[in-house]
């Protein structure tokens, strides 16, 4: 196989630790779905999956029938996989098939599943999606009553997994009057389905903010992205953590993603010679220079140019001129004994330092989700203990 010019460790044993924490804080009883949308933040749904699976996760999440079909093809047989956002008709026969749990967020979904429930002749896994604040997707208030009959009408035909919602920024308590709003709407929406007797295997409301933050949106069921990952979804969030333990320093949670590369080339650049194109960088002095092998074509941000760092020896080298398109450039002039084919890390650890994806992604002006997020699909993932 020919190689790739970077590639992406996962460590099995962060993964466990983060769902240990998570479980910790929703109880044991609670059924976790793991949020896999973009490809696993960033982690690779191929490589991901079996992985969560490892850890008693046998429940999905992603917003789309395309992803679905990805976990599909990696997870176990009974593993249950929800789309949280769009399928389209042409994809509900093999969601039917498969038996994938889909979002149902406007009343005339449910006509549009019935018509192929019929034809195909099994139910329909369903979760009623509803609007309580975030105006986004969700049914509106007054299609809740006739959707609640229709489903009703038609009981051989829909197999109601459940009823949820989505916080709107649950990961800031400046949101605080918003979200006392919504939760106060589902619980309002969840007594309407109880009062009807139509009882869904699972209400479901929290992300991993609100699982980690508010106890009363835990419902029968979480929604768990980021933190998964190692992530706190916000400084807050992890304060707030702080707070309830008391404690002054924790650090529960592991971040399972190390990006690695090599030194493709060494070379000295004496004073006054510019670095790369143009004139970004002008060295001031004899340099040293190590030149790796990747850009922004493969994932790496052209932002980053003459101000993020990369790891090579446990210690940082700074980037010198632009971020190509296949090619970047570090100082090592402070570092001895480096040689080519060495390994650099571009997020992770190595040895006493790391590279966080945060400061990769403060210097760059993303946040977390969207750095992991665009990290492209072809680099080859690895799993590590
Ligand atoms: C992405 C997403 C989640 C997970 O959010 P995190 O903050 O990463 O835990 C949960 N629910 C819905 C509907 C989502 O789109």
């Amino acid at each position: 196989m020919h190689r790739h010019v970077s590639f992406i460790e996962l460590s099995k044993s962060a993964v466990k630790t983060n769902f240990n924490f998570i479980r910790k804080k929703v109880g044991p009883d609670r059924k976790i779905s793991a949020v896999v949308k973009a490809n696993a933040y960033g982690h690779g749904i191929e490589a991901y999956i079996p992985i969560a699976e490892e850890c008693g996760i046998n429940h999905f999440a992603v917003s789309s029938c395309y992803e679905a079909e990805e976990v599909k093809s990696v997870c176990k047989p009974n593993t249950d996989i929800m789309i949280m956002g769009i399928f389209y008709r042409h994809d509900l026969p093999w969601i039917l098939k498969n038996g994938i749990e889909i979002y149902v967020f406007n009343y005339d979904r449910l006509a549009v599943i019935l018509e192929f429930v019929k034809e195909h002749g099994v139910p329909a896994r369903i979760h009623i999606e509803v609007e309580t604040g975030t105006n986004r997707t969700g049914l509106m208030a007054d299609e809740i009553k006739k959707s609640i009959d229709f489903i009703k009408k038609h009981p051989d035909s829909f197999v109601l997994k459940g009823v949820c919602s989505h916080l709107g920024g649950a990961e800031s308590f400046s949101n605080r009057f918003r979200l006392d709003r919504q939760i106060a709407e589902f619980d309002r929406i969840k007594s309407i389905f109880l009062k009807e007797k139509l009882v869904p295997e699972h209400f479901h409301l929290a992300c991993s903010a609100a699982a980690l933050a508010y106890p009363e949106t835990l419902h029968d069921m979480v929604r768990i992205g980021v933190t998964q990952y190692g992530y706190w979804p916000s400084p807050e969030i992890y304060y707030h953590h702080l707070q309830t333990t008391g404690k002054r320093k924790d650090s529960p949670l592991k971040r399972v993603i190390t990006w690695k590369t090599n030194i493709m080339e060494l070379k000295t650049v004496k004073k006054g010679e510019f670095i790369g194109y143009g004139t970004a960088y002008q060295a001031f002095k004899d340099m040293k220079i190590a030149v790796l092998p990747l850009g922004y074509g493969n994932g790496y941000s052209r932002s980053l140019s003459n101000k993020g760092f990369v790891l090579i020896s446990g210690r940082k080298a700074p980037i010198v001129g632009l971020v190509n398109m296949n090619l970047f450039m570090v100082d090592v002039t402070h570092l001895k004994d480096i040689k080519t084919n060495d390994e650099v890390v571009l997020i992770g650890k190595q040895k006493n330092n790391k590279i966080t994806v945060s400061s990769f992604s403060n210097s760059s002006q993303q946040i977390n989700n969207e750095m992991l997020a665009r990290l492209p699909a072809a680099i080859p993932r690895i799993i590590s203990k």
